[in-house]
């Protein structure tokens, strides 16, 4: 039977369970086991796909078109795993099943109620995505108390009792420092441990979040309160960066403490090529500064995948990537200031609908004419090529029809297969697509591959019947959608980099697999300052750690 690890959240949202999670699956991945994890999210929204960025932060998409919670991003990225929709489950997801199944009569004609039948099927998705690992770790997302956690606490509840030995709970809250006596506060915790237990449900571990490092009293307080011994109580203080988080809690024995706890054999965990990852980006050489161009810039969760993938290419370039804010809404207001703001890259972001638009499109020019190192995403890529179309082939009026339906020249428009769709959850072009390469093209050296497999969530794409004239005007396909003829990326020859993607390269980012696309953006802006175009920040040539 393989091992589950619960994971509950105690005091207050956003303190970060999703990276202790995240760091819990990377202890257990150093030491070679087989790990999944999973993340329970209580709302009754199907999937994330729906939901505003600005309310919780970007959709993350999984290899099989999932529109998902951003911590399967985090998972992804510390397990060095690449996850399916099956491990988001949402309340949404399991009533729409129970009430399939009692249309359709799978009850008998029992009286359908939450215990058993929601549990039930909360068991048996957990189960069903746990099949064939070592261990499953399983996020229970909210606040321990809130209304609708309460089926999914009561379904890992049955578990234990079902799996015994195989289950264990730890339980992540915050603790807060008095800044008046300067003194940690450990009642709401022992509040929420208190409230778990109400559930029948004992934690095995705590990790108690906080600004700074806990000290021995305030440990022994919480084990003696929550009745938990001192040696499982393990402490997530701030650290200057996330990927910190499982050296921290391994020095402190959690990784030994669940192996142990779950029966797994007793492995030597292996780190080289994370602290290696972790000492090359906490000690960059020189530092780039991006400047990031969309709409939702006053959250930048909502980019949250992209800033990562930043860090991890930064890395290894020893680069640490400054992100300039650039709120797209702002540009069209100034667009004057774009010339102050001295960055040294520009991504123009993903997005939806006509807000902030006319900013976008006014980076991607900017950074065109200015020849300073771009990279477009999705939205980002369509835009870019509405700019091009204006103001180097000359249609004036070119648009996206997501923006300008009646635009005379719509250089971006809806892709055959999303016309007549009038449902808006799941139904954009999601996920995994096959794209090849142009040999000779800046994708295919970057890639270093003739095809390269990408995730997609879009519903616009380049207009082919304008494409003649972009080429003719200097605009380079350099790849193409394999099993439709679609364009997914292009460039511009003669700039110094200039490269858009229909798709999201940011997903595939890993800390110690940067992905190619970022690495050449920051190698380009590095190059860029060697020849002197920007002030140099540092003597050493930015090259030397590619
Ligand atoms: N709004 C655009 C589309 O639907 C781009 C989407 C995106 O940037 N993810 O095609």
């Amino acid at each position: 039977m393989p091992g589950l690890i619960f994971i509950t959240g105690g005091v207050m949202s956003s303190v970060g369970k999703g990276v202790v999670v995240a760091s819990i699956g990377r202890m257990l991945r150093s030491r070679n086991f087989s790990v999944n994890a999973v993340k329970i999210d209580p709302y009754i929204n199907v999937d994330a796909g729906t939901m505003n960025p600005y309310a919780h932060g970007e959709v993350f998409v999984t290899y099989d078109g999932g529109e998902t919670d951003l911590d399967l991003g985090h998972y992804e990225r510390f397990l060095d795993v690449e996850l399916s929709r099956k491990n988001n489950i949402t309340s949404g997801q399991v009533y729409l099943s129970v009430i399939m199944k009692e249309r359709q009569g799978e009850y008998l004609g029992q009286t359908v109620q939450l215990i058993p039948h929601v549990t039930d099927e909360i068991k048996r998705r957990i189960l069903e995505t746990a099949e064939g690992f070592d261990v499953t770790i399983v996020e229970i997302g909210g606040t321990v108390g809130d209304y609708e956690q309460l089926p999914f606490l009561e379904a890992a509840r049955q578990l234990r009792l079902e799996l015994g030995d195989g289950v264990v709970f730890v339980h992540v809250a915050w603790v807060p420092l008095l800044k008046t006596t300067r003194e940690f506060k450990t009642k709401p915790l022992q509040h929420s441990v208190a409230e778990l237990r109400r559930y029948g449900i004992q934690p095995d571990a705590i990790v108690v979040r906080s600004e700074r490092p806990i000290d021995a009293n305030t440990a022994r307080k919480i084990a003696l309160f929550t009745n938990v011994p001192q040696h499982a109580i393990y402490n997530s203080y701030n650290v200057d960066t996330i990927y910190k988080v499982p050296l921290l809690l391994e020095r402190q024995g959690m990784g030994e403490f669940l192996v142990r706890r779950l029966r797994l054999e007793a492995r030597a965990p292996d780190y080289r090529e994370w602290e290696e990852f972790v000492a090359k980006l906490t000690s960059p050489r020189h530092v780039v500064k991006v400047g990031m161009c969309g709409k939702y810039v006053e959250l930048p969760d909502a980019y949250l995948s992209i800033i990562e993938a930043l860090r991890h290419a930064g890395a290894a370039l020893s680069a640490r990537p400054e992100l300039v804010w650039i709120n797209s809404v702002d540009v069209e207001r100034r667009p004057d200031r774009l010339h102050e703001l001295d960055v040294e890259a520009v991504i123009v972001l993903p997005g939806f609908g006509k807000r902030g638009v006319e900013g976008m499109i006014e980076c991607a020019r900017y950074a065109r004419e200015g020849e300073i190192p771009f990279l477009g995403i999705c939205f980002g890529m369509q835009l870019a090529v509405v700019e091009f179309a204006r103001n180097v082939v000359g249609l004036k009026e070119a648009s996206t029809t997501e923006v300008d339906p009646d635009t005379p020249h719509p250089v971006v428009h809806l892709a055959p297969e999303q016309r007549g769709i009038d449902a808006l959850g799941g139904t954009m072009i999601l996920g995994n697509r096959r794209i090849e390469l142009v040999p000779g093209t800046l994708a295919a050296s970057l890639y270093g591959s003739s095809v390269a497999v990408e995730r997609h969530r879009h519903r616009y794409e380049v207009n082919l019947e304008y494409l003649p004239k972009l080429v003719e005007a200097g605009l380079l396909v350099s790849g193409w959608r394999e099993d439709v003829r679609r364009v997914e990326i292009i460039e511009l020859p003669g700039h110094p980099f200039f490269i858009a993607t229909q798709f999201h390269p940011e997903f595939r980012s890993r800390p110690t697999r940067p992905h190619p696309l970022f690495l050449g953006l920051i190698r380009a802006a590095l190059a860029r300052r060697l020849e002197g175009k920007v002030g140099a920040r540092s003597a050493a040539s930015p090259l030397q750690a590619a």
